[in-house]
């Protein structure tokens, strides 16, 4: 079984202030699963991220914050914008993704799993097994989740990753993102930044600034605190870049595709 995540980076146009969805990238990807599916049978379960359909909401309301108990009609509306736009942006990507030929089914996180402490501490994921099972295409995605400490939280596409693997023992852990992998610091914004082609330990980062703000990190420091914790595990990893064409279809045959590969060791 493989788990794909691809990054709401890809999926989503992030300059964009309104939610709008990359159709092209998005069109694109599914049809390399597809061509990738066509050539031998795989069991995939696809996870993909928020974007920038579930981030305006969930931080407008702060959801994830502790609150008052006088504060919490307006975050319970907090956490059901946050779930009806991530629910948007996943009935989109399924309808590109059926539109293609792939049988995906959606098990939305909200709707099974509960945090504590905004870790995962429960769901059940024979529903997941069952759907394989019927070669369905399971879809998981950043959404909010109830929290037995904090009431309500938001639940990222990497921590599901990390559930997801821990509790399914895949054969492989894939994610597409927009850049080729990990690099010391941020290659968006460092032109000097360098590559690695297996990373095994946050010390590795230049800074380490990144890890409280996702404006600096754009998700990548947390990223990869779920991945290590899969490598200490003993699952390994590999973030790629999906918007290279043809780097999803290559890596679901196991071609050499650049990118970084997430492992304890060597
Ligand atoms: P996704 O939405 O695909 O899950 P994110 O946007 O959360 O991905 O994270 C990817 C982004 O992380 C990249 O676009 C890059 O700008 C940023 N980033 C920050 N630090 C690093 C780093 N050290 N190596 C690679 N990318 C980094």
């Amino acid at each position: 079984m493989i788990i794909l995540k691809i990054g709401g980076s890809i999926l989503t146009n992030k300059d964009s202030t309104e939610s709008e969805i990359d159709g092209e990238s998005l069109g694109r990807i599914a049809r390399e699963i597809k061509a990738s599916l066509d050539r031998s049978d795989k069991q995939l379960i696809i996870v993909h991220g928020a974007g920038s359909f579930g981030h305006p909401p969930a931080s407008e309301y702060r959801i994830g914050e502790a609150f008052e108990k006088s504060e919490y009609p307006q975050k319970r509306i907090g956490f059901c914008k946050t779930q009806n736009a991530v629910k948007k942006l996943n009935m989109l990507i399924c309808e590109a993704f059926i539109e293609e030929g792939l049988p995906v089914v959606a098990i939305p996180a909200s709707s099974f799993m509960t945090a504590t402490e905004k870790r995962i501490t429960e769901g059940n994921l024979e529903f997941f097994k069952k759907y394989l099972e019927k070669g369905f295409i399971p879809v998981i995605y950043g959404d909010v989740v109830l929290d037995s400490q904090l009431e309500i939280c938001v639940i990222s596409g990497d921590q599901l990753i990390q559930y997801l693997a821990v509790n399914l023992s895949p054969d492989r852990v894939i994610l597409g993102t927009d850049v080729d992998g990990v690099y010391n610091k941020n290659p968006k914004t460092h032109d000097d930044a360098i590559f690695f082609d297996r990373f095994s330990s946050l010390e590795d980062l230049d800074t380490l600034e990144g890890t409280t703000n996702v404006d600096v990190t754009g998700g990548m420091v947390g990223k990869i605190k779920e991945l290590l914790y899969l490598a200490d595990l003993g699952i390994e990893s590999k973030i790629i870049n999906a918007e290279v064409k043809d780097n999803i279809f290559k890596v679901l045959e196991d071609e050499d595709v650049k990118g970084t590969v997430i492992s304890r060791g060597n």
